[in-house]
Parts: structure tokens; sequence; C-alpha cells
């Protein structure tokens, strides 16, 4: 019987699990999480599980009829690919195939660790602790204007907090979007009642205050720091698998590592795209769905002799941010031609970019029709007409 050891019982780690039972795998399955709780879903951190509108967000999988062997609270320490063998905190772990499935972890703050009242938003448990901070309708600070800051922001105005938002860049989602496509999400902010403070940098963090660079302190009750994320591989270092220049796991096209045997998925790998000609880092729940049938079903084939499944999707994220549902699939560079379908200043609009005359790329407001039939057609590439594509009236289609 092979043995599939996957590290990390995440989205990542639980779905390769799952995928490989589907597909028919008759091996042991061994899932091996750093975690004490029943593996969850993160998403509902930032929303439901924060406001308290939800207790935990635990996957609906039954391991146990999967036949799957959970060992969490287990951290594993490294690989020896020579012997075949994983290094976690209770012991050696045997594998024929491992998969590494370890995920993000946030980036701190320079300064802040050990700061009474600064927070994180990644764990269960990160939000269990911010659950009370909103609760009490604190005075909060959040450090980053991305999707995380913007979704943590969106609950505390909700749960009634006053909330500053510190973002170094000119702008919010600096490093995903185009300022023509974040100016009116700017507005978003303040019509939410959340103060958002842009070009300001963090000089320290004390109890009780945030200072800037500038020399203004905000007082704070909390800060939450959402800085960004970086794959959670240091683990790795001295296994000799190819790591690429922000830690992650350097993936092939078939979610292979350098190692033999070893598979990479989720949050901390990247894969090239044939489709975008490039190497993808997604941190996004769809690719830690999608990822993981392509994993299951190369170890599979890889018993069999069969051919190599190729891992190259269309990514597709949302975010939940004040009030808005916001969605965008594909991938885009700042040499794509950007088209508008709708008024930004309005409840809903989109925005589309083509590469020549294909769709390459989509992020809708409020308009998931628009999202669902533009991944359809990134997913194809027919050639596109930009007449027809910025006339929010006609849906979206090929000429
Ligand atoms: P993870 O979910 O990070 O899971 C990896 C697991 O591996 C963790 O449990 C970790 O403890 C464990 N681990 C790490 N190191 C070790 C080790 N050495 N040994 C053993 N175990 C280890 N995406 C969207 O598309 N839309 C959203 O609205 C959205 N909202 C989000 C909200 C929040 C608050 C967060 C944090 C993320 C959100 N995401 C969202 C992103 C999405 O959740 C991630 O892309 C997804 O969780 C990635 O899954 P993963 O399994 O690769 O990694």
């Amino acid at each position: 019987q092979r043995r599939v050891v996957v590290v990390g019982a995440g989205m990542a780690g639980v779905q390769t699990a799952v995928a490989l039972r589907e597909q028919g795998f008759d091996g042991t399955v061994t899932l091996i999480g750093a975690e004490p709780h029943q593996p969850y879903d993160r998403p509902p951190l930032s929303k439901a599980v924060l406001l308290g509108t939800a207790e935990h967000s635990a996957f609906d999988v039954d391991f146990e009829s999967l036949g799957v062997e959970l060992r969490l609270g287990t951290e594993a320490l490294g690989v020896r690919p020579a012997d075949h063998e994983l290094d976690t905190g209770s012991g050696p772990v045997p594998y024929d195939v491992l998969v590494l499935a370890t995920g993000a972890e946030p980036i701190r703050l320079p300064g802040a660790e050990g700061v009474p009242g600064v927070h994180l938003l990644r764990t269960l448990d990160d939000a269990e602790r911010l659950r009370p901070v909103l609760a009490r309708r604190h005075a909060i600070v959040v450090v980053g204007a991305g999707w995380i800051g913007a979704e943590f922001a969106t609950a505390a105005r909700e749960a009634g907090c006053a909330v500053t938002v510190v973002e170094a860049a000119d702008r919010p989602l600096a490093g995903a979007l185009p300022a023509e496509v974040t100016a009116p999400m700017t507005a978003w902010y303040a019509d939410s009642g959340t103060e958002l403070r842009t070009h300001a940098r963090v000089e320290r963090v004390e109890p009780g205050a945030v200072l800037l660079d500038d020399g203004s302190r905000l007082p704070a009750d909390a800060v939450v720091v959402g800085i960004g994320a970086r794959p959670a591989t240091a683990w790795l270092t001295g296994s000799g698998v190819d790591l690429g220049p922000h830690g992650e796991v350097v993936a092939d096209a078939s979610l292979r590592t350098s190692l033999p045997d070893v598979y990479a998925v989720g949050d901390c790998a990247s894969f090239p795209s044939g489709r975008y000609g490039e190497r993808l880092l997604v941190h996004h729940w769809d690719n830690a769905l999608q990822g993981p049938r392509t994993v299951a079903a190369n170890i599979l084939g890889s018993a069999t002799g069969e051919a190599s499944a190729v891992y190259d999707p269309v990514p597709y994220f949302w975010s939940e941010q004040f009030g808005r549902f916001v969605q965008y699939a594909g991938h885009h560079t700042g040499a794509d031609t950007t088209l508008w379908r709708g008024d930004p200043a309005g409840p809903a609009w989109t925005v589309c970019w083509l590469r020549g005359d294909r769709l390459v790329a989509l992020l809708a407001v409020g308009r998931p029709r628009d999202l669902a039939q533009g991944r359809r057609l990134i997913e194809s590439g027919p050639p596109m007409n930009p007449e027809l594509l910025a006339d929010p009236a006609t849906p979206l289609k090929t000429a």
C-alpha cells in the first residue's frame, strides 16, 4: 500500500486528502497539521467568525469515514528526501509520496511583536482573540489596506468600532490593482466611516497607540496588522527543495517539486502558468481547492504511468468589503488594456483587462454574472469586441 503524507491541514491539505479518495486512491493518507483545531476554512475568519455570527468554520469532512488519519497539533520540522521521511515534533513519518500544503503565515510588523493589544488575522485563534475586541467597540488601528485590512475594517465598523486604517502606499490594494481601479474603492472607506490614512508609515507601536513617521499619534485600544503573508516554508530549509524569491516552494506544471515524490499546493507554492506565460504565486481560496485535484490525479497517475495532469487555472478570488461583493478572475499585468463596464461611482461595475483582443482578467463589483461569464471567456480565450464589452447592459459574450 502506498503511503501519502500531506503536511498542512488547511484548505489545500484537506482537499488533497478528499480528492485522493474521490479519485479512488486506496493507500494510506495521513494529514498532519500544526494547529490543534479540527481543520477549518479561513475566509469566514474575517467575516462571520469575527462578528460572532458563526462559532467556527470547520470543514464539513468526515475524515474517519474517508479513511484519512488526522494528526493535529503536530508540526513538521523537515524532510529527508533520501530516506523518504518527514521529521515532525512527534517523530519521523515515512512516506512514499509527500504533499507540502503548509500555506502562508502573516508578515509581522517589525517592533510590534509582543506589544499588548497587537493582533494578526490568519488563524481561528487570532479571530477568537479579536472577537471580544470588536464586541467591546474599541478604537482600532489597522495597519495595511489590503484584502485582510479592508475585510477586518468592514467587520469592525459593523460591530461599531472606531477604525483607522494606516497604509504606507498612496492607496488601498496598491500591490494588487492599478490606481484607476482602486480610486473608487478609496471612497468606500470614507462611506463606511473608516478613516483611511495613506502615505502613512508606522514608526512605532506602543501599548494604547500607534505612532506614525509624520509625528502623529493614533490612540488604539487594539492594533490589527494586515501587511501581507508569506509562504510557510522556513521549516523546509536544508531539505534541498527549491524555494523561489518569496520563499515559496517552486512547483512544476504538474505541481511536483524539485524533490522526488514530493508535491506542493496552495498558498505555499508557485507554479508556471502556461496560460499567462509566467510563474504565479496565488494566495487565494480557489487555488487551494483546484490545485489538489491535479495533485491527486498525478499521485494516482504516477503509479499507472499515466501522462501528467497539468495545472493551468484561471485564478479566481472574492472579497466582501464595505457592503460590496468584489470578485476577480484571471491575471493581468500593467501592459494590458483596461476597459470599464459601468460607472465606478455606482454600486456595481466591472473592469476588464484585454491583451490584444483577448480577455485576460476581470474585476466585478456587485456583478456576479459578469464574473461567471467573464471567467468562461478568459478560460476559452475567444477574440472580444471592446465596444460590446464596455456596455454594461450587454451580457459579456464574444463578438
Ligand atoms: P492555509 O489555509 O494557510 O493552511 C496551511 C495549514 O498548514 C495551516 O493550518 C498551518 O498551521 C499548517 N502548517 C504550516 N506549517 C506547518 C508545519 N511546519 N507543520 C504542520 N502544519 C503546518 N481567499 C479568497 O479567495 N477569498 C476570501 O474572501 C478570503 N478570505 C480570507 C480571510 C482570511 C482571514 C484569511 C487568513 C485568508 C483568506 N483567504 C481568502 C485566503 C485563503 O483562505 C487561503 O488562500 C487558503 O486558506 C490557502 O489554503 P492553504 O491550505 O494553502 O493554506
